[in-house]
């Protein structure tokens, strides 16, 4: 308990999304999306706010505690910044820019050979990968692009890499609308990935 003089402990919140529960659909139904983020991502919310009260945790980023934090803290922090990244690359397909341009759109040509590659080795890991994980796009400290497989939570930054684009494969993100065709739900999303958002993050470091 603080008092009012006293600085109150950082808090995480539940990123808004910026487009309506329904705007995804039918690639991602409203059913899927108020479970996801306001169910499975608020927990993890939670669970993070519950887990660094008190600890050297509560006045660092999101990304340092992912970075350096371990265990069950690690693993709700990474969760929560794996869905904020996530969810802001997501958007409804009419606004939704579906090719990248620009310097990641050569470092997807340089790296991969073409877009259309990229994506297929994209989905191959994300079917391929057993149980629970992230497939993720990512940056290393020289521009260079990868495609990384993780299991539950990993992220990224554990590896000195900046994520630009995951996709969750964990059950929850695609169960109600597809089942288990995790193949047919990876899918149906490249029509809702804004590529703009992801253009964004590349070079950033
Ligand atoms: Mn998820």
């Amino acid at each position: 308990m603080t008092t009012p003089t006293e600085t109150p402990a950082a808090t995480f919140t539940l990123i808004e999304l910026p487009y309506e529960m329904s705007a995804l659909a039918p690639n991602v139904s409203e059913e899927t999306l108020r479970y996801h983020h306001g169910k499975h991502l608020q927990t993890y919310v939670n669970n993070v706010n519950n887990l660094i009260s008190d600890t050297r945790f509560v006045t660092m980023t999101l990304e340092d505690i992912v970075r350096q934090a371990d265990g069950s803290l690690y693993n709700n922090a990474a969760q929560v910044l794996n869905h904020n990244l996530y969810f802001l690359t997501l958007a409804p397909s009419s606004v939704a820019k579906h090719t990248p341009e620009g310097p990641l759109a050569a470092a997807i040509k340089r790296d991969f050979g073409s877009f259309e590659a990229m994506k297929v080795q994209l989905a191959k890991a994300a079917t391929s990968l057993f149980g629970s994980g992230w497939v993720w796009l990512a940056e290393n400290r020289n521009g260079n692009l990868v495609i990384l497989s993780e299991s539950n939570a990993g992220n990224p930054l554990r590896h000195g890499l900046t994520p630009l684009l995951g996709i969750d494969v964990w059950e929850h993100a695609y169960y109600i609308d597809y089942r288990n065709d995790r193949a047919r739900s990876i899918d149906q999303l490249w029509d809702v990935i804004d590529w703009q958002v992801v253009e964004d993050r590349y070079g950033k470091h």
